[in-house]
């Protein structure tokens, strides 16, 4: 049978282990030794060096000019789209697939997401798409975008690189140009990815990144804001750090201000983790090269790869069933048999919040939705 063929594989390229879990992070490098540093040194909280360091080290890995480290992705995302300008009544375009975090952050400023499709080929949100919305749909005024039906501004837009394929950025970033619409971008699954050379992330206002403990790389909890403009990176630094005028005693402040704050031993994580990440990524694209081989062999199942301009972080590895009823025995045989599989995640248009929120029909999302499986991605070192 095939599906016994593929749960063999495997449990043989993750050395035969009982469960294969899908996504598990990996400590080979400095972690203990700098945790130890924090605890030996009481700097464990708010203040220490391993956030300035973490802070730095991304910015020069990712090469943007500034880099924001905050408790995790989704408050990453929520200042990105803050300080991206987005406010209350704004739209947003982005992707019905992908995670909560994406459209909980921009509902935190009370704006309203407007779902559009993704490609077939990075089932990231798709530039034809947006381009073909905005031209029935949109009217500039005053050099700002607005939606014709709902009288709404639409400020920004938020492409996801879903499970480390980039989208295209080229196209996209053209578009939302020409429209005059600002591009933060959901990286939260793409560190390590590139696209046309350079790390994703960097290519709009505002990136968000995430160290949550099933991404790339871990800080326990966390997130990480990337920016090319140093002035605006340094003025989220301010109001994610409680917006407080520095000075050596008093509490002034100057702004509303967040806690987002990492604290120094995430911080500590992230630096011993940073300095593995391209043995990492090479790690998962080679773990996807060998399903890439395999998958050739079994018909019924396509195994998705990158597109030509990209190198992606291969997150999580990707088949694609030939429908939805094979999808759930799909799921069903691996998950009985040892081998850790879960199915995309529900569609943002289909939970109770975002229901009524407009769409372009979705036609490549929905294909996606009833085919994807996520299949063991773990880093092999
Ligand atoms: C992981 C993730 C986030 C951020 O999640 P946190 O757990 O808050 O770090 C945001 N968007 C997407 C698409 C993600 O996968």
């Amino acid at each position: 049978m095939e599906y016994k063929k593929v749960t063999d594989f495997i449990h043989d390229l993750y050395g035969a282990q009982d469960f294969v879990p899908l996504a598990v992070p990996v400590f080979i490098g400095n972690e203990k030794k700098y945790l130890n540093e924090c605890i030996d040194t009481t700097f464990v909280s708010s203040v220490g060096k391993f956030v300035d360091r973490f802070e730095e080290e991304t910015a020069k890995y990712t090469g943007c000019k500034r880099a924001v480290v905050c408790v995790s992705g989704t408050n990453a995302l929520h200042m990105s789209l803050m300080l991206a300008g987005v406010q209350r009544d704004d739209e947003v375009l982005t992707q019905a697939l992908t995670f909560i975090a994406t459209c909980n952050a921009l509902s935190y400023i009370g704006a309203h997401p407007v779902f559009i499709d993704v490609d077939r080929d990075t089932m990231g949100l798709s530039p034809v798409a947006v381009r073909e919305w905005l031209a029935k749909n949109s009217e500039q005024k005053n050099g700002e975008c607005y939606n014709k039906n709902t009288g709404r501004r639409v400020k920004a837009c938020v492409p996801m690189h879903t499970f480390g394929h980039p989208v295209h950025l080229d196209e996209l970033v053209e578009v939302l140009n020409e429209y005059h619409i600002e591009l933060v971008e959901d990286a939260a699954e793409s560190i390590g990815s590139l696209y046309k050379g350079k790390h994703t992330g960097t290519f709009g206002k505002v990136g968000a990144l995430s160290f949550n403990g099933n991404k790339t790389i871990t800080t326990g909890g966390g997130g990480m804001m990337l920016f090319n403009d140093e002035e605006l990176g340094a003025y989220a630094k301010h109001i994610t750090t409680q917006a407080k005028i520095p000075h050596r005693w008093e509490f002034k402040h100057d702004h509303i201000g967040y806690n987002y704050r990492m604290p120094n031993i995430n911080a500590a994580l992230g630096c011993a983790q940073l300095e593995h990440i391209e043995e990492y990524v090479a790690s998962k694209r080679e773990t996807a090269k060998a399903y890439e081989e395999f998958f050739k062999n079994i018909p019924e199942i396509e195994f998705f790869v990158d597109t030509p301009d990209t190198r992606s972080n291969y997150w999580l590895n990707v088949v694609i069933l030939k429908d939805k009823e094979a999808q759930q025995n799909f799921l069903e045989y691996t998950n009985d048999n040892g081998v850790m599989t879960r199915p995309i995640w529900e569609l943002m248009n289909r939970l109770p919040m975002f229901e009524n929120c407009e769409n372009d029909g979705l036609n490549n999302t929905i294909w996606f939705a009833d085919r994807v499986v996520n299949i063991p991605s773990s880093v092999k070192i």
